[in-house]
């Protein structure tokens, strides 16, 4: 039986979600002639660098990858996540790392004040890899948003993922990106070749999020057959493939 405490609170976020795309915050003009293609990971387990970050990379492209610091090494039951070194190999590789909170706590239910700590611990965490490691997007733990604490994720990044399904065009909330997840079952992660042909009629930014990629996903995660298949057919149907970041540059450089 759910926990009704639990159901009530999975619909709050579900409700608040719903609200911010009603009352957006910081716009981005998404204009392109190219179609742009974002792969992006959240956590991060070490199979999206050990198999991820090489399939980007033979394909020309490079990901981001947003990190959880508080998490950095943990061994879990069904996937490991990747510690310091495995932040620093990304940045050396041309990837991108992002903010995904330092201890993956919930926006909605954080104090403003929680937030502020939280996201500054990440950062330091992240600086004390490296120095050029400055986090310049972020993502929402649970893909759970929050109005309360928008202006201060504003003040830090540039941009904001959740992971509200659709393909990012013409005027877009920066603060809250939409997204499709890369998850079980896989089905589901090979027949979204069909957004890519989308996004290919009608130019605009296609963002992808994953985690683990293994031959025995958790259900949050693909195989990297799946994923392979995805990229390829991207780059294939002349998308180009981009970090957030060198997406955002690539938007304000046309508009
Ligand atoms: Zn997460």
């Amino acid at each position: 039986m759910p926990d009704p405490i639990q159901v009530i609170d999975n619909l709050a976020g579900r409700v608040t979600n719903r609200l911010l795309t009603r009352f957006p915050g910081p716009m981005v003009e998404v204009r392109t002639d190219t179609p742009i293609v974002s792969f992006t990971f959240d956590d991060v387990p070490d199979t999206a660098l050990s198999k991820g970050a090489g399939i980007l990379e033979a394909h020309g492209g490079r990901g981001t990858f947003y990190i959880a610091a508080g998490m950095l090494g943990r061994e879990e039951e069904a996937r490991n996540l990747i510690d310091a070194a495995g932040c620093a190999e990304l940045v050396a590789r041309g990837h991108e790392i992002g903010c995904h909170t330092h201890s993956h706590i919930n926006l909605r239910h954080a104090s403003r004040r929680q937030l502020y700590n939280d996201l500054s611990h990440n950062a330091d965490a992240l600086a004390a890899i490296s120095p050029n490691l400055q986090p310049r997007n972020f993502a929402f733990p649970y893909n759970s948003g929050s109005f309360r604490q928008r202006a201060e994720l504003a003040r830090r990044y540039r941009s904001s993922r959740g992971g509200l399904p659709g393909i990012n065009r013409g005027m877009t909330d920066r603060s809250f990106l939409r997204s499709y997840a890369l998850q079980q079952p896989d089905e589901s992660v090979v027949g979204m070749r069909g957004l890519i042909d989308e996004v290919v009629s009608n130019p605009g930014w296609l963002i992808f999020f994953g985690h683990d990629l293994s031959p025995n996903p958790t259900p949050y995660g693909c195989t990297p057959e799946s994923f392979e298949g995805l990229v390829r057919h991207a780059r294939e149907r002349g998308c180009a493939l981009l970090t957030v970041n060198q997406a955002l540059d690539h938007f304000e450089a046309t508009t």
